[in-house]
């Protein structure tokens, strides 16, 4: 529409003014709404039931098959193993070579999930765990063999190793020291499950 140059300039102050209103409108709605701030880590954080945290790895059912490693489309899998392992059927747990390493890079990791697909023995799984830091990118690298060691599937925060813990995150804690994550044979057997960890990374075990 052809426009005047004086009613053009008008009009252009009227645009202005309207879009800032528009704008300022929707800020002081949210000014007066109820706020949504989340006193992290007082408080839990809303995780969906299916949220793809850091990995939980159970390493003594894993056979170092590599199939996790090839369908990662950033290649952030790293294993290393002594020899071909191979699952007991009746134990659950898989026997053979050692596992020396098996660690994933959450610097280069996108929780996409495409691992835990193909896992034979279904060892590998996305956990609950969405805190984890580092200063270096080294350490961004989680040595899951290591943890194993300490009877753990899943790396912890450095927050949440302190003692006095609210109570959501001591709850989330002790799930990941009772392995509520597997659901196998072992479940009732903790310190079974413990045991043959420790004996699938270390051959003094
Ligand atoms: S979640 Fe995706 S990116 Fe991360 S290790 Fe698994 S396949 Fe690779
Ligand atoms: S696919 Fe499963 S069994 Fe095979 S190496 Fe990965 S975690 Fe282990």
């Amino acid at each position: 529409m052809h426009r005047s140059p004086v009613r053009e300039y008008f009009h252009n102050i009227w645009r202005t003014v309207y879009t800032i209103l528009v704008g300022m409108r929707i800020s002081l709605k949210y000014c007066f709404a109820k706020t949504v701030t989340l006193q992290y880590p007082d408080q839990a954080p809303a995780l969906q039931p299916r949220y793809r945290g850091f990995h939980s790895f159970e390493i003594e059912k894993c056979i170092a098959c590599d199939q996790c490693a090839k369908a990662c489309p950033i290649d952030c899998i790293y294993i290393e193993k002594t020899g071909p392992r191979k699952l007991d059927k009746v134990t659950g747990i898989a026997k053979g070579g050692l596992m020396t390493r098996y660690a994933i890079d959450y610097a280069k990791c996108m929780f996409c999930g495409l691992c835990t697909d193909p896992c034979p023995t279904d060892c590998i799984h996305m956990g609950n765990l969405h805190d984890l830091s580092g200063y270096t990118r080294e350490s961004m690298v989680v040595e899951f063999t290591d943890l194993a060691k300490e009877g753990l599937q899943t790396p912890q925060p450095i927050w949440m190793q302190k003692d006095k813990l609210p109570e959501w995150a001591a709850k989330k804690k002790q799930d990941w020291v009772d392995f509520a994550f597997s659901n196998d044979k072992l479940s009732n057997d903790n310190a079974r499950r413990r045991e043959e960890m420790v004996k699938a990374v270390d051959p003094e075990a």
